[in-house]
């Protein structure tokens, strides 16, 4: 029996060696371990760039530390990237704007996971932000299969009929050893899918290259010819997350959908930068979090910037020619349990199992010593200290910085064109404040000079410069989504939490060039994800631009990143018919040169919103530790620390 049709093999049965009484000879039990690294994002050396400091808890060289480990203790293990590898770090960045590549140069996450002996990868979204060329040339020296069904030179009328940009699947065969030591062949089936919306975001330089399909047809239409093709496992590399249980047309996280396709056995998962099993997806029809499994097949997702090392560990045996999945077991490792425990005993090393982390560590090294080099240089020089810490108090030096720049380069450009009589603003996001991303994840900049670091600390995105005409009314749902980010805030309790945890941060867009208050008693008119929860619902008050309230029908020219303005996140006034402004000149870029052009840079931390006071209302904010010395910037909400939490955030009690 095919392991696609499992039998109802009594779960913790050990089958000996034996002959069945048809003379089919039936295997000892054979331990596979699959192993899944997803969302890299070029984490490689355990060093967090934006604040100049080695931090232990990300990176591939930390995690190959615990692959090494992990094929130590098991006979048969394989090893796959789930996307999202290229870009993320200075370190992307590095590669992709200053040192380049050229025709044969390997790139470093290449090299190190060559090194690592991947047995096949999957591309995400984020491999496609520095354009084709350079992908092609990152993985031009890939030792290993790198799979994609669903991304396409050119859309055929049916998948199997689609051109690809890579091949859809490959097919490892491998020999797997039993318990008693006696080696049985297999064939394992590998495809990769990503959401078919990167050609939305990554519109510039895909455009007329790449088209994309959806990835639950695509799978579904691949699986019988895997099958037919001899595979006797078939793994999904899905850059997806676990979101709705229904399929619909083109859906960015399409796991359990992706599960209930006959013939699929197991599915790696990431892109959205969540743990699985996790209890936060309990209560979930056809998940199970005590078992690891979506629709019954075993699933694992394993974080983000190589915090995890995500395992599925499957016992099979071999009988008449044909693999049986016995039992699953899944789990995930992070860097930060392996870090605080004490070195566990280390398992007696296997000569058949090589060690590979200081040749990972040497490739990666190289690299990371040019890489602080690089950020550490001076661009210019600022006043005061710009951070994040406070920005949902309205606190907003790190956002509003970007968007004067953004504005200043827009304002240039557009100068001799008819959109120059447009009233123009412009819109940033917080890229770093917290979240699931965690207690480091602010931006944090010393007063005196602006280092590289300190800009990629305040831009992380590779967007680049867009603008959209919007009008009036546009302009006030806008800001309604990003006010949504908060809980409501109820009159006369004590120590609410202010923020919703599952709202990202860069979709918090703050509006500048626009004067608003923002009414945390009321219920958020959007849910996280952008449907419109309450269309009646209004949080956004006395909003007014130069002193007057906005007419609905006017119009604005907004400036924005790409990224949004083609529509991500769902914001009104965007999608391409509103896009009026591009240019292929990076965000990060734009700030680079706007600070190197002024001797000083001189940043108001006050924003154009503030939150209307709740009447006898205290909230809870978590916010950086290392916000306790910039307390005095939101005296005005009496913050009082209520110490650190287990995540590491410092709970601020804050009145409202
Ligand atoms: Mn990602
Ligand atoms: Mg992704």
């Amino acid at each position: 029996m095919r392991v696609g049709c499992r039998s109802n093999v009594n779960e913790a049965m050990e089958l000996p060696q034996v002959e069945l009484i048809s003379g089919t000879c039936v295997s000892a039990t054979v331990d596979l371990r699959i192993m899944e690294t997803t969302d890299l994002h070029m984490h490689l050396h355990p060093y967090d760039y934006y604040a100049d400091c080695p931090d232990p808890d990300l990176g591939l060289t930390r995690l190959a530390e615990l692959i090494d480990a992990a094929r130590q203790e098991v006979p048969n293990a394989l090893l796959f990237d789930n996307g999202d590898f290229l870009q993320g770090t200075p370190v992307g960045d590095f590669i992709a704007h200053d040192r380049g590549l050229r025709d044969g140069d390997l790139h470093p996450v290449t090299e190190a996971m060559n090194a690592l002996s991947y047995d096949a990868i999957t591309l995400g979204n984020h491999e496609f932000n520095y354009g084709l060329g350079f992908l092609d040339k990152a993985l031009a020296r890939a030792e290993f299969p790198v799979v994609s069904a669903n991304i396409l030179r050119a859309a055929g009328e049916a998948p199997r009929r689609d051109h690809h940009y890579k091949p859809p699947y490959t097919l490892l065969r491998r020999m797997l050893r039993d318990r008693s030591g006696r080696v049985y062949p297999i064939c394992i089936g590998v495809i990769g899918v990503a959401p078919p919306q990167v050609t939305i975001w990554e519109r510039q330089s895909l455009r007329g290259h790449i088209q994309t399909r959806d990835m639950v047809e695509t799978v579904r239409a691949f699986v019988p010819e895997m099958r037919e093709a001899g595979a006797d496992l078939v793994i999904v590399l899905a850059h997806s997350g676990i979101g709705p249980i229904r399929h619909s047309e083109n859906m960015e996280n399409a796991v359990i959908p992706l599960a209930g396709i006959a013939g699929v056995d197991l599915i790696l998962s990431g892109h959205s930068h969540q743990l699985f099993p996790s209890p936060i997806f309990a209560n979930i029809p056809g998940i199970d979090v005590e078992r690891g499994t979506v629709c019954g097949k075993p699933t694992v997702m394993s974080g983000f910037f190589g915090s995890h090392l995500g395992l599925i560990d499957l016992q099979m045996i071999h009988t008449g020619g044909c693999w049986m999945v016995l039992t699953s077991k899944v789990t995930t490792r992070s860097l930060r349990d392996a870090v605080a425990s004490s070195k566990p005993e280390a398992p007696a090393q296997k000569p058949h199992v090589p060690v590979r982390t200081p040749k990972v560590r040497k490739i990666i090294e190289r690299t990371h010593l040019e890489v602080i080099e690089n950020i550490r240089q001076p661009v210019g020089h600022c006043d005061g200290p710009i951070n994040s810490f406070f920005v949902y108090l309205g606190k907003t030096a790190a956002t509003a910085l970007v968007a004067q720049a953004q504005q200043d380069f827009v304002a240039r450009r557009v100068a001799k064109t008819e959109l120059a009589r447009l009233p123009i603003l412009s819109s940033v996001s917080p890229c770093k404040a917290g979240g699931l991303s965690g207690p480091r994840n602010f931006s944090n900049v010393q007063q005196g000079i602006l280092t590289l670091r300190a800009i990629s600390d305040l831009y992380l995105y590779p967007n680049t410069v867009a603008a959209c005409k919007v009008t009036g009314a546009d302009l006030a749902l806008w800001l309604e989504r990003a006010a949504s980010a908060y809980h409501r805030i109820h009159p006369g309790l004590a120590e609410q939490f202010l923020m919703d945890p599952g709202f990202p941060s860069y979709n918090f867009e703050i509006i500048f060039g626009l004067d608003y208050e923002i009414d945390l008693s009321v219920p958020a008119r959007f849910a996280a994800d952008g449907t419109e929860r309450d269309p009646d619902a209004s949080r956004i008050r006395n909003l007014t631009y130069q002193g007057a309230p906005i007419d609905p029908d006017a119009e604005f020219l907004l400036c924005t990143n790409s990224f949004r303005a083609y529509g991500a996140g769902g914001f009104a006034g965007t999608g391409a018919e509103r896009v009026v402004f591009e240019d292929r000149t990076t965000t990060r870029e734009v700030l680079r040169a706007f600070i190197a052009r002024q001797d000083m840079v001189r940043i108001s931390n006050d924003g154009p919103f503030r939150l209307q006071p709740v009447r006898d209302a205290s909230a809870i904010l978590h916010t950086s530790v290392a916000a306790h010395a910039h307390l005095d910037t939101v005296a005005e909400h009496a913050p009082e620390s209520l110490g650190v939490d287990a995540q590491g955030f410092m709970r601020l009690r804050v009145t409202v």
